[in-house]
């Protein structure tokens, strides 16, 4: 996304207090984006409560755009009939089908809201407009005109309900922004209209230290910061899509993570705490800081070694640049010191759904590299260490390195950046050593 262009039309985004600051008839109120996701609105019971969580905000005075998912379940069976028609389709057909089931939603929504007795009104991607690059498929989002919303909000209260995932490309034609695309669609709305704060309702109540389901003493960190929030995203954390949280830093929206499926009426209630989720901010917000705030892990990469190529100048891009070429990411890096100093291994890791193009663009440049022999395995895993705090704190590399091989878990690559520590290992210690890293750092709850 551009971000003069977005910004262009949004208001600054204020450092706004979690609740609020505007100040209407002596209430404080606040200009909120709330957005729900696919099991949130898995029907029209649960669509109801979505309602509901609206209403409870509207009634507080706030003024409210909704963005909605498409039922769960819905969009893997649109892409899946996109597939069955035919393997190679057309991606702006692919995207005409595929918007479909955010349509569904932000109209039963609307219809919910009014039968509640809230003003609500249904909004497309081409409507509101939300225009998008021509990248169908996986379009980013060049400009939001939020500027119908607003007024709609200010002169009606009215409620406007986006249906998320979708925009409108140079074509004039629909485009979407990839699987999770709601969440962009969320926090650029956010961006656009000025609100204090997107809410992202799911099915967890915030953002936890690590996969509860590996970790069951893992806990729900109340506050991270958007370059955390950015790597536990990229490196597996699946609450949100990575470039909602690139957009949120850009633009600096605050963005609260909490749950839907808490009773609507008791969440904010007067007088107490605030309620349960984990806000991603700004660093600066954020008191107590640990040196380590999560540990991530991802079985969506495969690792691939190529045996026995020369050790010169100019093997690497030969077997880099026709990988970029055919667009595949490659992540993780090593090349060993060759023995004779001659002769090298070269492994690295790419995304698991790009294994097997890989093998064949490799086999390709066959010629051009010189190496022996390709081998590969989807079989692995890597565990991400995370925290800001490591910017100021020596040692927390080795002492994960100590920690694995303690277990007897081998480590097949490292890669590190200044706040993350990533390491490939074999896919079947992946619970080990999650569990291991997370008690290591002290993230572990009692
Ligand atoms: N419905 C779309 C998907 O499943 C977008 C979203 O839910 O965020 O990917
Ligand atoms: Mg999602």
């Amino acid at each position: 996304m551009t971000t003069s262009k977005l910004a262009g039309l949004a208001r600054p985004a204020k450092k706004a207090r979690l609740f609020g600051e505007r100040v209407s008839d002596g209430r404080t109120m606040a200009r909120l984006v709330m957005k729900f996701g696919g099991t949130s609105v898995a029907d029209v019971d649960c669509i109801r409560n979505v309602a509901r969580h609206v209403k409870r905000e509207v009634d507080a005075g706030n003024q409210v755009a909704v963005v909605v998912s498409a039922m769960a379940g819905t969009t893997n069976q649109l892409v899946a009939w996109t597939r069955e028609a035919s393997p190679l389709h057309d991606a702006r057909e692919y995207d005409t089908v595929v918007s479909a089931g955010e349509q569904v939603t932000s109209g039963l929504l609307a219809i919910a809201l009014q039968d509640m007795g809230v003003n609500a009104r249904s909004w497309l991607g081409w409507q509101v407009p939300i225009r998008a690059d021509a990248a169908h498929g996986a379009a980013r989002i060049d400009h939001i005109d939020g500027s119908v919303l607003i007024e709609r909000m200010d002169d009606h209260g009215q409620v406007a309900v986006v249906a998320g995932f979708q925009g409108v490309g140079p074509d004039n034609r629909v485009a979407t922004f990839g699987r999770g695309g709601s969440d962009t669609t969320a926090v650029a709305l956010a961006a656009a209209i000025g609100a204090d704060r997107c809410d992202i309702y799911t099915d967890v109540d915030g953002v936890y230290t690590t996969d509860p389901r590996i970790v069951p003493k893992a806990g729900r960190m109340p506050r991270i910061s958007f370059e955390e929030m950015l790597e536990m995203a990229s490196l597996g954390a699946k609450v949100l899509q990575v470039r909602s949280v690139q957009t949120a830093m850009v633009h600096g929206v605050r963005v609260f993570v909490r749950s839907s499926f808490a009773d609507p009426q008791s969440l904010e209630t007067p007088g107490t705490d605030s309620p349960v989720g984990t806000l991603i901010c700004d660093e600066e917000e954020i008191v107590e800081q640990k040196v380590v705030t999560g540990i991530a892990y991802s079985k969506d990469e495969a690792e691939i070694s190529l045996r026995r190529v020369a050790d010169k100048p100019g093997v690497a891009a030969a077997v880099f640049m026709p990988l970029a070429a055919a667009n595949i990411n490659v992540d993780m890096i090593v090349q060993n010191i060759s023995e004779d100093g001659s002769l090298t291994d070269m492994t690295f890791t790419v995304p698991i759904v790009d294994f097997e193009r890989a093998q064949e663009v490799l086999a390709g440049a066959r010629e051009t590299v010189g190496y022996q022999a390709i081998n590969g395995s989807t079989d692995v895993a890597k565990v991400s260490i995370i925290g800001v705090g490591m910017r100021s704190h020596a040692g927390v590399a080795a002492e994960a390195f100590e920690a694995l091989a303690g277990r007897g878990i081998n480590i097949r690559a490292i890669t590190t950046s200044e706040i993350k520590i990533s390491m490939l290992i074999d896919a079947s210690y992946t619970e080990l050593a999650v569990r291991t890293l997370h008690s290591l750092y002290g993230l572990d709850e009692n």
